[in-house]
């Protein structure tokens, strides 16, 4: 099912907060089985809100959607989107109570705009916010949906593990099964001419190229009807990546390096320690955050000078 993710908020558009929710998302969202053609962003702004619902719905079946939920002037999302959606806001009991009793539990007063949070497009499946006061919900209009999320990164994540997750999973019309392939010594373009009548010749599974810092990734993916097939079409392909590149490969499960090191070090009860120049203490700092390497790093210096390289290390 076609599906963006629209962010709310100035602050995203301002460069203030790092939009870390539509990170999140995707990834849960590939996971089920959703092709997430878009990622959106619009201010605090109704017309465009409004606007932009109409736009993208004219290319996907659904929208997930975090921020503007709050009890201010700002917050616009629920509004925008229940004209969007042809709905309109009732007061909700049942939120109503929740929030009341929030703030007689937390004993601050409830100001009159937080009543506004307890109003709900009428036909919408609410979605009760377990770390705040500010519900979310899913609503329908024409065989388009929308799912509303508040913007905090607690409180999304929260409702959508509890209460998206097993809405989606049940719409979902296929599970999608991916493995991120490490390489080591080979550049991204090497990588791509090794591979390339794979990658041409791909529809399902698909294959695709990253390239980060000193290293290179394949993304093997496949879309079926259950996962077990993915899983089935995405190793038989890995298989073949395997017979031209093996030799570059570090590891098939997104391992990062200093784990494999660390997990390599340990199970063969190996020590180490380092000298370090340039790097400034990097290399032991990354073997250090690892839970468990005291059983085998010893110690690491920075020698930086000629003279300290001399004096330390001969
Ligand atoms: P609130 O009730 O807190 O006002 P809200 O649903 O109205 O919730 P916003 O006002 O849009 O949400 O955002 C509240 C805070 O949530 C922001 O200040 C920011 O810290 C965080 N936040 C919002 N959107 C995102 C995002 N896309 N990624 C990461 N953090 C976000
Ligand atoms: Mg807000």
């Amino acid at each position: 099912m076609k599906t963006a993710i629209l962010s709310v908020g100035t602050e995203i558009l301002f460069g203030q907060i790092l939009n870390t929710n539509t990170t999140y998302l995707s990834k849960e969202l590939q996971d089920l089985g959703y092709d997430v053609m878009y990622h959106y962003t619009v201010g605090d702004n109704p017309r465009r809100l409004k606007e932009l619902i109409g736009h993208i719905f004219e290319d996907c079946d659904i929208i997930l959607t975090t921020g503007g939920l709050g009890p201010t002037q700002d917050d616009l999302t629920k509004e925008m989107v229940c004209e969007a959606m042809h709905d309109v806001l009732v007061e909700n009991k049942e939120e109503l109570a929740k929030i009341e009793s929030f703030f007689e539990k937390t004993g601050r007063p409830m100001t009159p705009n937080n009543i506004k949070q307890a109003y709900l497009p009428s036909r919408a499946t609410v979605l009760a916010n377990d770390n705040g006061t500010a519900p979310g919900f899913a609503l329908e209009d024409n065989g388009k949906l929308i799912i509303c999320m508040p913007g905090p990164p607690n409180e999304m994540k929260r409702m959508f593990v509890q209460k998206v997750r097993p809405l989606l999973e049940e719409k979902s019309d296929g599970a999608l099964y991916y493995r991120m392939v490490r390489t080591l010594g080979i550049g991204e373009s090497q990588l791509e001419t090794d591979l390339l009548d794979l990658i041409d010749g791909q529809t399902d599974p698909t294959l695709a190229t990253y390239a980060k810092d000193g290293e290179s990734l394949i993304r093997i993916a496949s879309k079926r009807k259950t996962k077990e097939e993915a899983m089935v079409a995405v190793d038989e392909m890995l298989e073949k990546v395997k017979e031209r590149i093996g030799q570059y490969i570090c590891n098939c499960d997104y391992v990062e390096l200093s784990d494999m090191v660390t997990s390599k070090l340990l199970a063969h009860n190996i020590s180490i320690s380092c000298a370090e120049s340039c790097t400034g203490g990097l290399f032991a700092a990354a073997l250090t955050e690892k839970p468990g390497i005291s059983a085998v790093f010893d110690r690491g210096i920075v020698t930086y000078s000629d003279r300290a390289k001399v004096e330390e290390l001969g």
